[in-house]
């Protein structure tokens, strides 16, 4: 093995194994490293995302919502079944073995692609080198052409819930349940609250969210999170904003939580209490202080637009920068970052990155929200087409929610797409092309869209922009 690479990753996770990947499609000799070693000492690659974040979760999901409609919808369209039970050893059996497959999938396209895999805890040293120690306390250093450091997000601890892994978990602990908990508390009432919250609740659990912000969902379009909120409490999600948890102890084998909120103090007990206030950069003892890196204020990697940190050929990518904590954003940085050492001028369009909440319905947006424009200046219009008016939504038995778009009320440039209801992501997903094309929401008007789909919502809503919907009453006048 030579030590000595054009590309040295830091961390397998989707930003950092993407990277690997396309630096050897490129013809760059690379290596990858990670710490991550599975019970066997065999190197485990995808990170947070693959491993315990959005792959299991999506999972758990998709069989918590599957189970939830054969117990509370399949009757509305005349299928008769006993009431359901759960399996929850199945149902987590199955996951684990879509993460084993994917998992297993990374290091196969390692071996194709001509990725080195090297096995340890990597630190960036002056240079631009990077000394791996492995399990034994060996250290090799690793000569790099170029470093990339992904090595991710942790979870955030606050002090008056200690996680202790039993009764106080982190989204981890949250997608191995081996039983329904009765009672299930969450602090936190953000994007994991929300997912794993919903997948427990439907599974019959009773769920109480407690959440410090008096507003919910704030980074989303108000009206779409004031509708998502109503959708949610009507499953049963009982989330409860202003809230200050004070503190949080294992009594008889429950958690009891003390919380205060406008009304005063209160307390609850609960089986299982899941801890989710954010992620932290995972940047502590990852480079020597001479090796010219240097970190923001909230301990992310300090980069510019193309990811270049402060020290010549040393990039950092993913969770570990600025930016949203998604899998697909620190991805394409991953490849900006590569084609650009290979002398490409790639570059990534950061007002384009959709996010997704996969609750049922999803909630899905893109580029500006209302309360962004409005707060920035700028004159809009909003086109907004609900799902109780597309016939498709109807004939699935899945019509709450509704489809906003908003374009710049001069040049009618779509500046924003917000979607709760069913399929959000993928619809939301059509105005990303459509803004990464530069489409005005006339564009998109003109444009055919199969009958009867989920996707006429999104025609509808362009054509709403300007008043000019044909399943709904406009409320402007036809220009
Ligand atoms: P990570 O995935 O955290 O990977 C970093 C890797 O680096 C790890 O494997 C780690 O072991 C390794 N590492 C760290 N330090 C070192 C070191 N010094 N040496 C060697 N290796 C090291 N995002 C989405 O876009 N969609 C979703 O649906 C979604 N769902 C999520 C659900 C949950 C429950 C959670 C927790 C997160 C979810 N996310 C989702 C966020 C997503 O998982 C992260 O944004 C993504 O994993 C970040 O990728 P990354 O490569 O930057 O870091
Ligand atoms: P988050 O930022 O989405 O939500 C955390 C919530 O906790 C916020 O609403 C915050 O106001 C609240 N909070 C913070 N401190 C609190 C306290 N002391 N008491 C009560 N509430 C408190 O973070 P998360 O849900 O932990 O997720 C972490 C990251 O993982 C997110 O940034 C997200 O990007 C990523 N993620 C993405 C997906 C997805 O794309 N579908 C899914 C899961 C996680």
């Amino acid at each position: 093995m030579s030590d000595k690479y054009d590309v040295v990753v830091i961390g397998g996770g989707p930003a950092g194994y993407v990277a690997a990947i396309k630096a050897a499609q490129l013809g760059l000799s690379t290596a990858c490293v990670e710490q991550w070693v599975d019970d066997k000492g065999k190197v485990v690659l995808g990170g947070t995302c693959c491993n315990i974040g959005c792959i299991p979760s999506k999972a758990l999901l998709d069989s918590s919502h599957k189970f939830a409609e054969a117990r509370d919808r399949f009757a509305h369209h005349g299928i008769e079944i006993e009431s359901p039970s759960i399996d929850v050893a199945a149902m987590q059996a199955r996951k684990q073995k879509v993460v084993t497959q994917l998992v297993g999938g990374i290091a196969g396209l390692f071996k194709h692609n001509g990725v080195t895999s090297i096995i340890g805890t990597g630190k960036v040293i002056a240079g631009a080198k990077v000394e791996v120690t492995d399990a034994a306390g060996e250290q090799t250093v690793l000569e790099a052409g170029n470093v990339i450091v992904a090595a991710g997000s942790v979870p955030v601890n606050i002090p008056p819930a200690p996680v202790d892994n039993e009764y106080i978990i982190d989204s981890t602990g949250a997608l191995e349940l081996e039983e329904v908990p009765a009672r299930l508390g969450v602090i936190g009432a953000g994007v994991i609250g929300l997912e794993l919250g919903s997948v427990w609740r439907r599974l019959g659990s009773e769920v109480v969210m407690l959440e410090a912000l008096e507003e919910f969902l704030p980074m989303m379009d108000q009206q779409i999170a004031k509708e998502a909120a109503k959708i949610f409490k009507k499953q049963g999600l009982d989330i409860r904003l202003g809230t200050r948890v004070t503190g949080a102890e294992v009594v008889d084998g429950a958690v009891q939580v003390t919380y205060s909120n406008a009304e005063g103090e209160h307390s609850e007990t609960f089986d299982k209490l899941i801890v989710a206030v954010g992620r932290k950069p995972r940047s502590e003892e990852l480079f020597s202080s001479d090796s010219g890196i240097s970190l923001d204020e909230r301990g992310f990697i300090y980069v510019n637009d193309f990811c270049e940190t402060e020290a010549p050929h040393v990039y950092a990518i993913g969770d570990i920068v600025r930016g949203p904590m998604l899998a697909h954003k620190g991805s394409e940085e991953g490849i900006m970052v590569v084609e650009r050492i290979a002398g490409k001028q790639t570059q990534i369009n950061y007002d384009c990155i959709p996010s997704v909440i996969y609750t049922h319905p999803e909630v899905a947006a893109v580029g500006k929200t209302e309360q962004e424009l409005k707060a920035e200046g700028v004159d809009y219009k909003a086109g907004v087409f609900p799902f109780a008016a597309s016939g498709r939504a109807l004939a699935a038995d899945d019509s709450e929610g509704m489809v906003k778009l908003l374009a710049d009320a001069e040049t009618d440039r779509i500046l924003g797409c917000h979607v709760v209801g069913p399929s959000a992501a993928d619809l939301v997903q059509q105005v990303v092309i459509a803004m990464e094309f530069g489409s005005s929401a006339e564009d998109l008007a003109l444009t055919v869209f199969g009958h009867p789909t989920l996707s006429e919502a999104v025609h509808e809503a362009a054509l709403a922009v300007d008043g000019h919907a044909i399943h709904i009453a406009n409320r402007k006048k036809r220009s």
